[in-house]
Order: structure tokens, then C-alpha cells, then sequence
């Protein structure tokens, strides 16, 4: 069968793209979703079960739907676990929400698209030509559809050194990627954890370290030590950026600063210039992009991706107790000591080494960049120069309506990607508002070719 879309990925992205399609395209289309998520359409964000890992955007911003924003703040009042708009629902319950609506679309079998979901992982791309894209998937089969939406997500980060000597059972000990939450049952109450990495990912593991009964000591050790801001308790109007005319980093954070000097709240900036970002992103020069990258990138993350102020106060407690320590520093070597890793790290702006002991190694950095190194199937379609990686480490090269590029920098025919993957582009494009006016852009741009689809702007 060649499906008319074959959606590779199986997280937030690759549902808001297939509910989109499927209010679009007409029941005579087909579309595929390939994708081996344990929990389908949750993905690596809303898997969690714990209550504690929470939303890091408002409710009311996290609609599935571009044009029906209260959609979310709906289904929690539905399902009477109502939070007010600007408050923070659980990762479940969004993880819940999103299923919930795409059942519901299923549900309605006439008058829609057939849709197959495929339980397997895409490994090679075999041939990609104009209304012809053929995958291998790794149960044995291929597939093929005219058009491809990638939704891959970003991976889990590598260890910044990688370990020597560490041996046996002490290897399991070091946690490479924190979302399989399995691990947390192994680590005994009074056990010291080393987080590398200051994140909201640190945030969310030491809350669930907390929430399994741990009460050990937790090192966290980032380059900068810096930690996401809180969100404010009553939520403040967005405020309009006053932008200078120049695209220079330092001028531009000038201009910010300036404003927030002057009595405007630093969050409500912040939160007016979110509609702005992806245009400015994309009138910077080269040069001005990795500058960002490489001396604002860690201010911008602690202002941008804020903490749920309850969630902000429980880390704040614990620092405050000496529960959680934050370490400023570069690590060096990770090294087995007996039963116990051995770390040796050289604080930010000193010499030397300093070393320290834990039981276990979480790798909380990385995330929001998303390489191509961790995937065997980007690795392959960049051999074959089907797809080219973004020079910035920022995902894979892709038009301005997110059609993938080859090495040539030529659109490729019916091969999309949504999400994170095109942060090169769009830089703004790791949070739910934003894909979901991506998803919704690329469906329309597929729709728009596939006779007999309902009219975009009716939908
Ligand atoms: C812990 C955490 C909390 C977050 N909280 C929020 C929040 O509160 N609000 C917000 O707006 N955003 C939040 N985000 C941002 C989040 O990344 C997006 O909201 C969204 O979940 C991204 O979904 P995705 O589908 O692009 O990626 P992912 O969720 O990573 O899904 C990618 C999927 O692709 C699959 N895949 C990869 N390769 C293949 C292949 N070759 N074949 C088949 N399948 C493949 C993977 O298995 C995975 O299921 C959070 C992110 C994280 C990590």
C-alpha cells in the first residue's frame, strides 16, 4: 500500500501533525504513523505518571489546537481536574488530553481518512523522489507514502567525558536517558546522586527522586550552576518588546534590559517578544546566531523555560536544606571507586580539579538541541544526502515551510519535518504553541496538493 502521509515518530509532534491531516485530508486518503513510544502520543515529555512533573506552560497555552486555544482547560474542567488557565496541570494529564483527543477523532470512522498506526521504528530511507518515499522500518517491512512528515524529537544527550574503568553492575548506574524512569526504583533512600546538568530535566528528577523516597544528598553540576527562573503567581499580561533596529545580540538584550529598567515585569518581555522569535531568529546573521548560542544560550533557557512557581518553591527548599547542591563546573573524568563513581570536575573560573563521590550518574544536559548524531536513520538519509545538518548542531536543514533540504540545499519533495528537529530554522520551536501552528502549517501545505481535501481555511 502506498499511504498518501507516512508520519515517522509517535511524540506530541507526530499527533498534533496526524490530527491536523485528519481534519484536512478526505476519507479516501490514507496515513500511516510509525513510531514504538510505550505510551503513543505522549513521548518523551508527557509519559511521566508522577503528579509532579508538571507543565512548564500554562494551561491555557497548551491547547492540541492553534484555532480552539481553551481546548486543554476544556478537557481538565470535563474531566474535573480543573487548574485555572494560568496554572500548571500535570505531564499526565496532558499526556491523557492529547490521546483522549485523538480518539476521539478515531472514533468517528466515516467522513475521515484511514489511519494505520505501525508499531516499529524507521531505520533507512530508501528512495526519495517526487510522490515516492520509501522507509525500512526494523520489523522486516517498508513503507512507502508520497509524502513524509519527520517527528523525531530531539534524543537523549551523551556524557560530556565518557567514563573509564566503570565496570559491571556500577555501569547501570549511570543514567543516560532520565525519561525511562525504571531506574529510580534501584536507588536506595540514602544514596548521593550527581546530576550533570541544571535544566528543568535536573528539576524534574529531583522531584521524582523525592517523590520515590529518597533522601540522600543530590550534587548537580553544570558549566554555569545557572537554574531556571519561576513563573510569577499571577500571571502578568505580555508586554510589547521595544526592539532596536539593530539584529546585534547586545544590542537587542540592551534594549530588553532597558525595558525591564524602566518598571516593565522582565516575564511579560520575555513572554511579548515569544511571538516575535522565530522572525528575529531568522534575521540573524550567521555570526550573530552562534554568538547567541554560545554566550546567551544558558540566560536565555533560565528566563524562557520557567518553572511552575510551586514547583520552583520545593527546589528552592531544597537547596535550602543542602539537600541539592550546585556545582559550577567543567567535568573531567568519571571514574569507578570501589562501589561508588568517583567524578572530577574544574569549577567554573579556577584550576585544578575538584572530586567527588556518588552513587549514581543522571545525564540531565542537552535536550533542547537535537543532532542528528543520536538517530541511525538521520545518520543514514545524511550519507545518502538526503537531508543536511544545520552547521549549528541546531537539527536538519529545512525550508521556510519546513520541507526538508537535501545536501544541496534543494526542497525535497513531500518531505517534511515538525518540531525540534527544525530548530535551525525556527529556533523557537521545542514547546506545544509553537508546533502546534507547525503541524497545522504543514498539513495544510500537503492538504493543499491532494485532490479533494477539505478547504484549510474552513477547518
Ligand atoms: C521533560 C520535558 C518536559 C516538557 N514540558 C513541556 C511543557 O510543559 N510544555 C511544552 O509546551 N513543551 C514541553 N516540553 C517540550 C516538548 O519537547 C514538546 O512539547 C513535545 O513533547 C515534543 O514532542 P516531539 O514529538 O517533537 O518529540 P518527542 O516527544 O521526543 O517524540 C519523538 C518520538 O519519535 C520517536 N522516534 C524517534 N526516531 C524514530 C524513528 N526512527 N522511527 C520511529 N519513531 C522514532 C521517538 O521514539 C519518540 O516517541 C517538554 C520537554 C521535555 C523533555
Amino acid at each position: 500500500m502506498v499511504y498518501d502521509v507516512a508520519i515517522v515518530g509517535s511524540g506530541f509532534s507526530a499527533i498534533a501533525e496526524t490530527v491536523n491531516l485528519l481534519r484536512l485530508l478526505p476519507p479516501s486518503a490514507s496515513i500511516a504513523v510509525v513510531g514504538d513510544d510505550p505510551g503513543f502520543g505522549r513521548g518523551t515529555a508527557y509519559r511521566t505518571e508522577l503528579h509532579v512533573h508538571r507543565l512548564n506552560v500554562p494551561a491555557a497555552r497548551m491547547s492540541l489546537f492553534a484555532d480552539q486555544p481553551d481546548d486543554f482547560v476544556v478537557w481538565l474542567r470535563e474531566q474535573k481536574r480543573a487548574v485555572p488557565p494560568d496554572g500548571f496541570a500535570s505531564r499526565d494529564d496532558f499526556g491523557r488530553y492529547i490521546r483522549d483527543r485523538l480518539a476521539s477523532l478515531l472514533r468517528n470512522r466515516e467522513n475521515r481518512a484511514t489511519l494505520h498506526f505501525i508499531k516499529a521504528k524507521a531505520t533507512a530511507c530508501d528512495q526519495c523522489s517526487a510522490g515516492r518515499v520509501v522507509f525500512q522500518l526494523d520489523n522486516g517491512t517498508s513503507l512507502e507514502a508520497a509524502n513524509v512528515v519527520l517527528c523525531l524529537g530531539v534524543g537523549s544527550a551523551r556524557l560530556p567525558v565518557a567514563p573509564t574503568g566503570v565496570t559491571g553492575p556500577m555501569r547501570e548506574r549511570i543514567i543516560s536517558n532520565p525519561w525511562r524512569l525504571g531506574w529510580l526504583s534501584h536507588v536506595e533512600p540514602r544514596q548521593t546522586v550527581c546530576i550533570l546538568g541544571s535544566g528543568l530535566t535536573m528539576v524534574d528528577q529531583v522531584l521524582a527522586l523525592r517523590a520515590h523516597g529518597h533522601r540522600g544528598r543530590i550534587h548537580v553540576l553544570s558549566r554555569r550552576g545557572l537554574i531556571s527562573h519561576p513563573h510569577l503567581t499571577r500571571k502578568a499580561e505580555p508586554v510589547a518588546p521595544e526592539l532596536p533596529s539593530s539584529r546585534e545580540i547586545s544590542m537587542l538584550l540592551l534594549a530588553l534590559r532597558r525595558q525591564v529598567r524602566a518598571g516593565a515585569d522582565w516575564r511579560a518581555v520575555m513572554d511579548g517578544l515569544r511571538p516575535l522569535t522565530q522572525g528575529l531568529w531568522q534575521e540573524l546573521t550567521d555570526a550573530r546566531k552562534g554568538r547567541f548560542l554560545r554566550h546567551a544560550l544558558a540566560w536565555w533557557n533560565i528566563h524562557r523555560h520557567r518553572l511552575a512557581p510551586d514547583v520552583f518553591a520545593r527546589l528552592e527548599a531544597l537547596l535550602g536544606d543542602g539537600t541539592v547542591t550546585v556545582h559550577k563546573g567543567f567535568l573531567q573524568t568519571i571514574e569507578q571507586d570501589g562501589t561508588q563513581l568517583a567524578f572530577a570536575f574544574r569549577p567554573r573560573g579556577g584550576v585544578g580539579g575538584i572530586r567527588m563521590r556518588a552513587d549514581w550518574l543522571i545525564n540531565c544536559t542537552g535536550m533542547e538541541r537535537a543532532g542528528i548524531a543520536h538517530s541511525p536513520l538521520l545518520r543514514q538519509m545524511l550519507e545518502q544526502g538526503l537531508i543536511s545538518a544545520d552547521k549549528r548542531g541546531l537539527g536538519i536543514c529545512v525550508g521556510g515551510n519546513a520541507q526538508v533540504l537535501d545536501r544541496n540545499g534543494r526542497p525535497q519533495p513531500g518531505l517534511f519535518a515538525v518540531g525540534a528537529l527544525t530548530a535551525g530554522q525556527f529556533w523557537e520551536i521545542t514547546a506545544v504553541p509553537d508546533i502546534r501552528v507547525q503541524a497545522r502549517n504543514v498539513a495544510v501545505a500537503i492538504s493543499d496538493h491532494h485532490p479533494g481535501a477539505k478547504d484549510s481555511a474552513s477547518r
